[in-house]
């Protein structure tokens, strides 16, 4: 369920430690593009879910910040103080890394992405409780067509060294739900 702050729709952000992504600043500029956020790379799709959209279109844009190495950011960071400028709106797979959706062995499934540092910090029962959330808030309240539209794009995600933490259900298959 979405939290509400002062009116502003709040989804589930996994909470990593701000100290250490300021150090880091890994994230939300890329080396290689089809590492980016979903929303950034999925053109116009309808019906994509809300989920995994911004509430902008997003792209990426030549970044000057590390001239040794290419680096691409995502549009809806702010460069100088390194934050996403919708956070709280920002799309799912943004806000629930290091996990990431990845489609495996025919099933979705949430994983832990070794690239971040906070990934060999958080407990295995922290992701756990994280990637449980993540399923009860969002994930089962998508549609069937909404499933079928992000499997391609879990499919690319997936990195057979990354960690699985946790099987969803695939609700496609589910008879529960007549209007699928
Ligand atoms: S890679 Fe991990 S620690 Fe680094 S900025 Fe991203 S979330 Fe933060
Ligand atoms: S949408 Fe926000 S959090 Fe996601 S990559 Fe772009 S700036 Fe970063």
């Amino acid at each position: 369920m979405d939290e509400v702050v002062e009116g502003v729709p709040v989804r589930m952000v996994l909470p990593v430690p701000a100290i250490l992504c300021e150090s880091c600043r890994m994230c939300c500029r890329f080396t290689d593009p089809s590492r980016a956020p979903w929303a950034v790379r999925v053109g116009e799709i309808p019906g994509f879910p809300a989920g995994f959209s911004a509430p902008r279109p997003l792209r990426l844009d030549p970044c000057p910040d590390s001239p040794d190495i290419p680096l691409e950011a995502c549009s809806g960071l702010d460069r100088p103080s390194h934050r996403c400028t919708f956070w709280g709106e920002h799309p799912a797979d943004c806000r629930i890394y290091p996990l990431l959706l990845v489609y495996r062995e025919n099933a979705f499934r949430l994983v832990l992405d070794s690239d971040c540092p906070f990934s060999s910090i958080g407990t295995e029962a922290f992701f756990r409780e994280q990637a449980e959330r993540f399923q009860e808030d969002e994930w089962k309240a998508l549609s069937p067509r909404e499933m079928a539209l992000l499997e391609p794009f879990a499919r690319a995600e997936d990195r057979p060294h990354d960690r699985e933490v946790l099987c969803l259900p695939d609700l496609r298959n589910s008879p529960a739900r007549p209007d699928w």
